[in-house]
């Protein structure tokens, strides 16, 4: 595989980033990840403006202009052959000897690209039968609109579900679902869908955006605000949103079905168009 390091594209074996790295040290850095379908980049303006938004948040800028990091993905994906994957995306506030604050502004920033192919993304498993989640308390940092790599308790959580027999968790605080590990959450009631609106409690999902953007304009009706554990429970569907997974039916919830625990209509037509619109619009 041929991954970018600081402006060079190396065999992953040959890439070097310091020990002294921010990123490594303090999970001071940011990143995004970006899909390919048919080896063109979904979504690519929604995540180069969040990443520049989460770089700002941390006092830091873009490390190149949207289309030279436009180009580096482009470059990425030809090199690597990628038809169907993912493109991740670091960007840390560089090296520096060990120190909570932050070394001078002109220190240079890590930026590190690597892919991952994932042969028919757009048609997995977990897409087709549903996942399970299970709950588990929110015990994230308070800023998670920012999209940092401190992605530990979300990993632990993610275990956790895995060792309960599910897929994933879906994490509460004050009563409420927050979020996926890795994903925005939504049930569905009524005909209506309902999802956190947004603010430091969650990541902005890119893909969140669009599917609400083409739900509304199939007329769906939508209601953001949060949503409790009971109401997922006795809604008639449920479903999560990333880059990675487009949209996933949820069919379970703490071991009990949802709707007939069967993924739903509302989650199967919003991925269809969704994967359909992401696909026409790629760059
Ligand atoms: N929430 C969290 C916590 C995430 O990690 C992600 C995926 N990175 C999302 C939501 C979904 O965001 P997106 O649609 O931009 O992938």
């Amino acid at each position: 595989r041929i991954v970018y390091v600081n402006g060079d594209y190396l065999p992953e074996d040959a890439a070097r980033v310091s020990v002294f790295d921010r990123g490594f040290l303090f999970a001071d850095a940011v990143y995004e990840v970006t899909s390919v379908l048919g080896g063109r980049l979904i979504d690519f303006d929604g995540h180069a403006a969040r990443l520049e938004r989460s770089l700002g948040e941390l006092g830091m800028p873009m490390p190149m202009p949207r289309d030279s990091l436009l180009a580096v993905h482009r470059d990425l994906v030809a090199r690597n052959s990628i038809e169907d994957g993912l493109i991740y995306l670091q960007v840390t506030r560089g090296a520096a000897d060990r120190d909570f604050a932050y070394p001078d502004a002109d220190t240079p920033q890590t930026v590190v690209l690597f892919t991952q192919a994932k042969p028919g993304l757009a048609d997995t498993p977990a897409a087709r039968e549903g996942i399970r989640v299970v709950s588990l308390p929110d015990l994230r940092w308070g800023r998670r609109d920012i999209k940092t790599v401190q992605l530990l308790y979300p990993s632990m959580a993610k275990m956790e579900a895995r060792a309960r027999g599910a897929d994933d968790a879906w994490m509460i605080e004050d009563g409420a679902v927050t979020e996926g590990t890795s994903n925005n959450a939504y049930i569905v009631k009524d005909g209506r869908i309902v999802t956190r609106g947004l603010g430091h409690e969650i990541l902005s999902g890119i893909t969140r955006a669009a599917v609400l953007r083409l739900a509304r304009e199939a007329q769906m009706q939508i209601e953001e605000r949060p949503f409790t554990l009971d109401e997922a429970r006795a809604a008639d569907e449920a479903f999560v949103t990333s880059a990675s997974a487009f949209v996933l039916p949820v069919i379970e919830i703490d071991g009990a079905a949802v709707g007939g625990g069967t993924p739903g209509p509302v989650a199967r037509r919003l991925r269809e168009i969704y994967i359909d619109e992401s696909r026409r619009a790629a760059l």
